[in-house]
């Protein structure tokens, strides 16, 4: 017999996102329900190494719009789908989350 477990969360479980550096390893959590200003996250607030902003010389290359985009969108999502945003959502909808414990 072969059993599976699936693990969903549901968009308003999310609370925030959290970052780890991955020199070294402080991390910092970042409600949703709060402003989050990606361009603040250039580099480790510890050791200065670089996370969302890589500079090559006198040019460099983000991702801060990137991370800026998923959060919008899922707070969008979540007052959509909570009935917030007054939009008739017929369905609900969840994210699948690997159970990484399991997998071993
Ligand atoms: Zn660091």
């Amino acid at each position: 017999m072969t059993t599976q477990t699936k693990r969903f969360i549901e968009l308003s479980d999310l609370l925030g996102l959290r970052f780890e550096c991955k020199e070294c390893h402080a991390s910092l959590f970042l409600p949703l329900s709060k402003v989050l200003i990606a361009s603040r996250l250039r580099s480790c607030p510890h050791c200065n190494h670089p996370w969302l902003a890589v500079m090559n010389g006198q040019s460099g290359t983000s991702v801060y719009g990137d991370v800026s985009e998923v959060v919008d969108a899922v707070r969008k999502l979540a007052s959509r789908f909570d009935g917030t945003l007054g939009f008739p959502v017929g369905c609900s909808m969840l994210v699948e989350v690997a159970d990484k414990g399991s997998e071993k």
